[in-house]
C-alpha cells in the first residue's frame, strides 16, 4: 500500500479530537505513515503522536499560529512535499476545509471531502446530498488529499515518539488576523460536543389550549433548559423561517440551528424534539442521533411512525416546566 501522510493542525497548541480521529483511521489501515502538524506548538504536538510514524514534520511560528488561507496553504504544501507521500489524510476542520482544496490544485493533485471511511485498497466512502447517499470511489490522481469527516472515526490513543523535523516556510501575506469575534459562552447555544440535542419546533409559537400563544414563556423554558443542561439547541425549518420573517418568535434561533435535509446533521448521543412534527425532511437530519425522544400533542405525528424511540404524547409546555423544576 502507498505511504500515507497524516496532516494535522493544532488548536491553541494542542491537537483537536478530529486530528486524533484521522490518525486513528491511518493506523487502522496498517500502512506506513508520516505525520505532519502546522500551527502554534506544532513541533511538540507532532512529537506527542509520532509513535508508529516513519517521519514527522512540523511548521510553526507566529505566522502559522492563526488560521489563514495563505499561510495554511503554503505550510500544508511544504509539509506534503517534505514527506513525499502521495496519499494525504487530513481532518475536515473548518481550517483545513478552507485551505486543502487549494493545496491539491497547487500540487496538481485531487481532493476528496466529507470522507467517512477508507479501506486498504484506498477506496473512500463519502457522502453526497446532505448525507442521504454514500458513495464508494477511488482515484488515480496523486497527490490525493482525503479530508476525513470529524466524528466519523474512533480517535487514536496518542503515543509519543521521535521529535519532529521543522520545515521552514516563507510566505508573504496581505491578511492580518486581528482577533476572533464569537458570542459569549452563555449565548452560544450550538454545542457540537454536548451529549444531548434539544430541538424546538414551530409548535412553540402556535395557539395553545387556552386559545392564545405563549411564545415568550416557550423561549424561556427552552433557553433555561439548554443553559442548565449545557445541551445543544436545534430547530425545525418552520421555526427558523418564522424568525427570519421578523415575526415575534424565538429571537435566539438562527438558520445555523436548523436540523434537517436543508440544515445540519449534528451528532449527539441523545435528542429530544419538542413541538416539532417529525416530518421526513427534518428527521433525516437526525441520522446520527442515537437515542431519539419527542414530545408532541399529536399521537399521530411523524415521530410516532418509527422515527423516535419514545414519543411522549403530552403538552411540551407542561413537560418542560416539570423538567425545569427537576433541574
Ligand atoms: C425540500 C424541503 C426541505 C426541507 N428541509 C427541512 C429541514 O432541513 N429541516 C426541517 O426542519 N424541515 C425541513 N423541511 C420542512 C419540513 O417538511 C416541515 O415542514 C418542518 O420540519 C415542520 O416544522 P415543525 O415540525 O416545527 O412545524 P409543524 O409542522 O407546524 O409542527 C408543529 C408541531 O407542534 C406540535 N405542538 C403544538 N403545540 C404543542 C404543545 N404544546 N406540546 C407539544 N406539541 C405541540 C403540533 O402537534 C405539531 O406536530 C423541508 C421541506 C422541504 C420540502
Amino acid at each position: 500500500m502507498e505511504k500515507v501522510l497524516v496532516l494535522m493542525h493544532t488548536v491553541e497548541g494542542a491537537l483537536p479530537p478530529a486530528a486524533l480521529e484521522t490518525l486513528g483511521l491511518a493506523q487502522a489501515l496498517g500502512a506506513a505513515f508520516d505525520g505532519a502538524v502546522v500551527g502554534a506548538g506544532a513541533g511538540a504536538a507532532a512529537q506527542s503522536v509520532s509513535g508508529g510514524a516513519a517521519q514527522v514534520f512540523a511548521v510553526e511560528g507566529d505566522a502559522f499560529a492563526q488560521s489563514r488561507y495563505a499561510t495554511d496553504a503554503a505550510a500544508c504544501q511544504a509539509l506534503i512535499q517534505a514527506s513525499g507521500a502521495q496519499v494525504v489524510l487530513a481532518p475536515g476542520t473548518m481550517r483545513f476545509a478552507r485551505a486543502l482544496p487549494g493545496v491539491a490544485a497547487r500540487l496538481n493533485g485531487a481532493v476528496e471531502t466529507h470522507v467517512v471511511g477508507l479501506d486498504e485498497s484506498l477506496n473512500v466512502r463519502r457522502w453526497y446530498y446532505r448525507q442521504r447517499m454514500e458513495a464508494t470511489l477511488a482515484r488515480t490522481a496523486r497527490p490525493w488529499i482525503i479530508v476525513v469527516e470529524p466524528g466519523s472515526q474512533p480517535a487514536a490513543a496518542a503515543q509519543a515518539g521521535a521529535a519532529a523535523q521543522t520545515v521552514a516556510v516563507s510566505v508573504e501575506t496581505r491578511t492580518e488576523v486581528t482577533g476572533v469575534v464569537s458570542p459569549p459562552a452563555d449565548q452560544q447555544t450550538i454545542r457540537p460536543d454536548a451529549p444531548l440535542l434539544l430541538v424546538a419546533g414551530a409548535g412553540w409559537t402556535k395557539k395553545q389550549k387556552d386559545g392564545a400563544t405563549h411564545t415568550d414563556e416557550g423561549g424561556n423554558l427552552i433557553l433555561n433548559f439548554v443553559q442548565r443542561t449545557q445541551s445543544s439547541l436545534g430547530s425545525s425549518k418552520s421555526l427558523v423561517d418564522l424568525s427570519g420573517e421578523g415575526q415575534a418568535v424565538l429571537p435566539f434561533l438562527t438558520h445555523l440551528h436548523q436540523v434537517g435535509q436543508t440544515g445540519s446533521t449534528p451528532r449527539h448521543r441523545k435528542g429530544l424534539a419538542t413541538c416539532c412534527h417529525g416530518e421526513e425532511p427534518h428527521v433525516v437530519g437526525w441520522r446520527f442521533i442515537s437515542e431519539r425522544r419527542a414530545v408532541n400533542l399529536d399521537a399521530a405525528c411523524g415521530w410516532a411512525r418509527g422515527k423516535a424511540d419514545v414519543l411522549y404524547v403530552a403538552d411540551a409546555f407542561e413537560v418542560m416546566r416539570e423538567l425545569e423544576k427537576l433541574l
